[in-house]
């Protein structure tokens, strides 16, 4: 039997963290601040971040030592494993090799943990005692949550309402990591309360719970705010996914020439794909990199490049973003990891300027496609991870069809055994096909802030 599993030592785990803004074709747009319309310094952002991660989120230097106390940490799951998908590959009868690069081996089941950890070293070390975050499906509150108690931190959870009723599981697994856990919108804060008074039943949204999270920490010292994608920052700590990856290809001898990611905000996918993206901005390694977006929140595909808030109550930063409008709700469908207005600003610029083609997906199709990778490959994938899946079905089965041998890399980011009720709906005809309402999405982009 041929090597289906491509496992680095310990002492693999990478030592510093890649950083795609040193290789940019061109600079990304200014952070924008949102009541003078002119580009943010690294003091506006003091009262919600450290300063460390500040300082990595404006950084342009291409290689970011990853610290000592994270590393040691992070070697507790990571390298994480590599599989050559030979059996998905012969149920496909397919010319095409495909590999998936599997984040759902750490403690929280997904790619989330990566950046957790780094962020709460990073509050711990500047003597934060507490951080509040949103969470969309429970895998980011669930990982901080794990990281908060790794550095003995509070960490107070904002749940989308819609997710904190359907995962109950999610929030036993927060708490029992110490945190606490909050549906979103709440009573707690002026910008949940202000959402409850005009709609009572809001299942919530992404920007909803920032916004609530947001306020929290702006309003003690001794706490800060941790967001678990869409900034430069997170999408920075992910970057240890391809640059383990791409080593363990070349154990493979191997290199990709396709790379598929689902979005959400962005953090996984480029975890995997800017590592691949940097060798052909440095060395003309060309690889097509694909971003799997859901149908019904299709930020990249219908969504418009613009500045934009990350919150729904307006409290953020304004960056320049393939966006839906701060204002749309999406509707609640099963990927609630995938449930958010914008899409990170460095995902945004790199598929304007054409090195990211943009796919969205409906929910069915994705389960599908998860279904058929359970039944080969012994893992359930999260419903985020299953877009992903659907791409690489797609691409193999493209490679069926015109006969030719491509060497395909997903990112399996999370398993799916938190979401059970997700395959529950599924395999009982309870899932839908929930269409968002166009005229939502236009009257959101129409209420786009105006920037000079
Ligand atoms: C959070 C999450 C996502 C979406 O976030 P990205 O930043 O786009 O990666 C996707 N899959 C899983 C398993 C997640 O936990």
């Amino acid at each position: 039997m041929a090597t289906i599993k491509y496992l680095l030592d310990e002492s693999d785990t990478p030592k510093f963290w890649y950083n795609i803004a040193a290789d940019l074709p061109q600079p990304p747009p200014p952070v924008l601040h949102p009541g003078t319309g002119q580009p943010i310094g690294p003091g506006d952002l003091a009262p919600l971040f450290p300063m460390n991660i500040i300082l990595q989120e404006v950084s342009a230097e291409r290689y970011i030592e990853i610290p000592e106390p994270v590393r040691d940490i992070l070697r507790q799951w990571r390298p994480s494993p590599l599989f050559r998908a030979r059996r998905l590959e012969k149920a496909l009868d397919t010319p095409a090799k495909i590999y998936y690069k599997y984040e759902g081996v750490s403690p929280a089941g997904s790619h989330k943990p990566n950046t957790a950890v780094a962020q709460a070293f990073y509050s711990k070390d500047e003597g934060v005692k507490r951080i509040t975050t949103e969470t969309g499906a429970g895998q980011w509150g669930s990982a901080l949550a794990l990281a908060g108690s790794y550095f003995g931190l509070e960490i107070e959870v904002y749940m989308v309402r819609v997710s904190f009723d359907q995962k109950p599981y999610r929030r036993a697994f927060m708490e029992s990591f110490g945190a606490r856990c909050v549906a979103s919108p709440s009573e707690k804060t002026n910008s949940g309360r202000k959402i409850l008074e005009e709609n009572p039943d809001s299942t919530g949204s992404l920007g909803i719970s920032i916004s609530e999270a947001v306020e929290t920490a702006a309003q003690r010292e001794d706490t800060k705010y941790a967001l678990g994608s869409v900034l430069n920052h997170v999408l920075l700590h992910q970057t240890v996914v391809g640059q383990e990856a791409m080593k363990q290809l070349e154990i493979a001898g191997d290199y990709p020439d396709l790379v598929i990611g689902c979005t959400g905000g962005g953090s996984n996918f480029s975890g995997l794909a800017f590592p691949f993206l940097g060798e052909q901005f440095r060395n003309g390694k060309e690889v097509e990199v694909i971003a799997v977006e859901p149908a019904n929140c299709p930020s990249l595909t219908k969504g418009k490049y613009a500045y934009d808030f990350g919150d729904s109550a307006y409290l953020t930063p304004l960056v320049k973003m393939h966006t839906l409008g701060s204002q749309f709700v999406p509707p609640g469908f099963h990927a609630g990891g995938l449930r958010y207005h914008g899409m990170s600003p460095l995902v945004s610029l790199l598929a304007d300027l054409g090195f990211i083609q943009p796919r969205a997906y409906p929910q069915l199709h994705c389960f599908d496609a998860g279904i058929q990778f359970a039944r080969s490959e012994g893992i359930i994938p999260a419903p985020e991870a299953n877009h992903a899946v659907a791409a690489a079905i797609e691409e193999a089965n493209r490679c069926k069809e015109e006969g030719i041998e491509r060497t395909i890399l997903f990112n399996l980011c999370g398993h799916g055994y938190f979401d059970m009720q997700a395959y529950t709906d599924y395999f009982s005809g309870n899932m839908y096909e929930q269409e968002y309402s166009e005229e939502e999405v236009a009257m959101a982009l129409a209420g786009l802030p105006s920037v000079a």
